[in-house]
Formats: C-alpha cells, sequence, structure tokens
C-alpha cells in the first residue's frame, strides 16, 4: 500500500526552521503550534495514510497544550507504532521538500537518517529531496514552505 502526505506552514522571522528533526541555522522559521517540521507532519499523514488511519489532526490536534512546542518526532514514533501495532512493516518513504531559502544540501544526510531511524528503515530506503518554487507563489515569496512524502508499506 501507498500512502501520501502533505503539510505546510508559514514563515516568519525569528521562529526556528526544523525539517526532518534537523534544527536549519536560519532568519525564517515555521510558525506552528508544534515545531512546525513539515517534512514529519507530511511523513505521518503519508504512514497513516497508507492505512487509512486518518490524519495528524485527528490523531494531535493543535487545540491540545501537550503539543505546544512538541518535537514532532514523537508524531512520527506514534504513527510508526499503530503501524506495528497492525503489523505493517514499512519498505521505503521519499520525501520533497518545496522551499525557497535556505539551501539544505548539507542538512540532507542528518534528515535521512534521522527518518530511517524513526521508521526502521535502512537508509538506501529513505529519500529526501529538495526543491524552490522558482521564486513564485507564497513558497517563492519566503512565505511559506511545503513538504510531499510517499511512502510504502506491506502487511507482515
Ligand atoms: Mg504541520
Amino acid at each position: 500500500m501507498v500512502g501520501f502526505g502533505f503539510d505546510v506552514h508559514r514563515l516568519a522571522e525569528g521562529q526556528t526552521l526544523v525539517l526532518a528533526g534537523v534544527e536549519i541555522p536560519s532568519p525564517i522559521g515555521t510558525v506552528a503550534h508544534s515545531d512546525g517540521d513539515v517534512i514529519f507532519h507530511a511523513l505521518v499523514d503519508a504512514l497513516l495514510g497508507a492505512i487509512a488511519l486518518g490524519d495528524i489532526g485527528e490523531h494531535f490536534p493543535d487545540t491540545d497544550p501537550r503539543w505546544k512546542g512538541a518535537a514532532s518526532s514523537q508524531f512520527v514514533e506514534h504513527a510508526v507504532g499503530l503501524l506495528r501495532e497492525r503489523s505493517y512493516t514499512i519498505i521505503n518513504v521519499d520525501c520533497t521538500l518545496v522551499l525557497e531559502s535556505p539551501k539544505i544540501l548539507s542538512f540532507k544526510p542528518q534528515m535521512r537518517e534521522n527518518i530511517a531511524q524513526l521508521c526502521g528503515l535502512p537508509l538506501e530506503r529513505v529519500a529526501v529531496k529538495a526543491t524552490t518554487s522558482e521564486r513564485m507563489g507564497y513558497v517563492g515569496r519566503k512565505e511559506g514552505v511545503h513538504a510531499f512524502v510517499v511512502c510504502e508499506v506491506q502487511p507482515t
């Protein structure tokens, strides 16, 4: 089965930018209730989506004070746990980040490692790709950031 996830967050000055668990040095960061990690949020929706378990908002409402400033890795751990409880194995994870700046090239290895560790996958089953929006639209104006994640899971 295939799961797909999408997330978007606003960007603002003075906020931290956390992507796949890596804090990226940047003058702008995500505005969010949690740590605003768009990759982890899209990953959670992909994992939940693969076996139709709802979405991240149902599992972790942003009105819940428990999730204020929360590290989004715990959302991923929760989603992975739900799959394991139901005897599903994650086969691979493929992420695409759409961010105008800063460049994240040097942080990709750590991002892949974080995803691999959380999902119990070897590195070669985890892809992290990044692109810009060619200065078009709200991503291009550095007002927001997108992430798309696809995963495959199978029953064990
Ligand atoms: Mg989000």
